[in-house]
């Protein structure tokens, strides 16, 4: 069986560089991987895959079987791109950067585990062997939201066993464990006033949202080793002579655990509530997902 696979993923190959090749040329962002889904359900249909798109409330999710019986054999395709990071095929940087682009390989990750998948179709139709191959289409893996949705929406368990992999530097089989990550948005409201003429009567979101990167930045010290702390800002004011009424930053707390991811968690917002009091201002804060595994 094991020299069958091999066999017929060399015959792949081709098929593995197309399918790569549109993934990277496509570059989608989370949420928004329609042509990349396109070209690997094309795929999979092809080999006799039956394909369910659109699962939960995501239409860029998908599930593709083919076989009956046991074993259930499960692989994971991820194909969303990251923004900005668009990047020519040339060894030094270059590129639209208004455009998204593949900073860590997901086009060769979609390609490889659908190419995974039909190797396996294929291997088991020419031994004649039971068994079912089910391939999840998981999107939006770069802001963490696809697999956990899916997972809610009761999929992914589906399966004996779950294939995935990812693009590295080595070719190896990781043996490692990965953080728990809350992904979190903190708002800050403020009031609004001219900087220049009336700035006693202003309130800075912005102030708000800088104080508690500064707090985040010194509590980071006080962390347990491996536990990470990171954030962007997502709304950051518009002029410099408007006292910004409204900011928002993003937070990525992860940990080895959960307990200890809660307890960060749990001192981040007592930062976020301390840089509201500095700065007179209202704070408010909504997890986008909360106690999710991920490298
Ligand atoms: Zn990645």
């Amino acid at each position: 069986m094991t020299d069958e696979i091999v066999r017929q993923t060399q015959k792949l190959e081709p098929l593995l560089q197309q399918l790569s090749s549109a993934l990277w040329q496509a570059a989608e962002p989370a949420g928004a991987e329609d042509a990349s889904v396109r070209v690997l359900t094309e795929a999979l249909r092809s080999e006799g895959f039956q394909i369910e798109q659109g699962l939960g409330c995501q239409p860029t999710a998908f599930r593709a079987q083919y076989g009956e019986g046991t074993p259930r054999i499960g692989f994971m395709a991820e194909y969303d791109a990251l923004p900005g990071l668009w990047q020519e095929r040339v060894p030094h940087p270059s590129g639209d950067k208004a455009r998204a682009g593949h900073g860590c390989g997901h086009n060769l990750l979609g390609a490889g585990s659908t190419a995974a998948a039909i190797a396996l179709a294929r291997a088991l139709r020419a031994g004649g062997r039971p068994g079912t191959v089910v391939l999840y289409g998981t999107p939006a893996e770069e802001t963490m939201l696809g697999k956990n949705r899916l997972l809610k929406d009761g999929y992914l368990k589906d399966v004996d066993v779950m294939l995935a992999w990812h693009p590295y530097t080595q070719m190896r089989c990781g043996g490692v464990s990965h953080n728990a990550m809350n992904s979190i948005l903190f708002s800050f409201h403020g009031r609004t006033a001219h900087a220049a003429a009336d700035p006693e009567n202003g309130r800075s979101a912005l102030d708000a949202a800088e104080m508690m990167n500064v707090g985040c930045n010194y509590l980071r010290e006080h962390i347990p080793e491996g536990a990470r702390l990171h954030y962007s800002y997502v709304h950051a004011g518009e002029k410099p002579n408007i006292v910004p009424e409204y900011a928002q930053v993003w937070y990525f707390v992860r940990a080895r655990t959960k307990s200890v991811l809660d307890d960060i968690t749990q001192r981040v917002v007592r930062v976020a509530r301390g840089a509201a009091l500095m700065t007179d201002t209202g704070m408010e804060y909504r997890f986008l997902v909360k106690g999710t595994i991920r490298c």
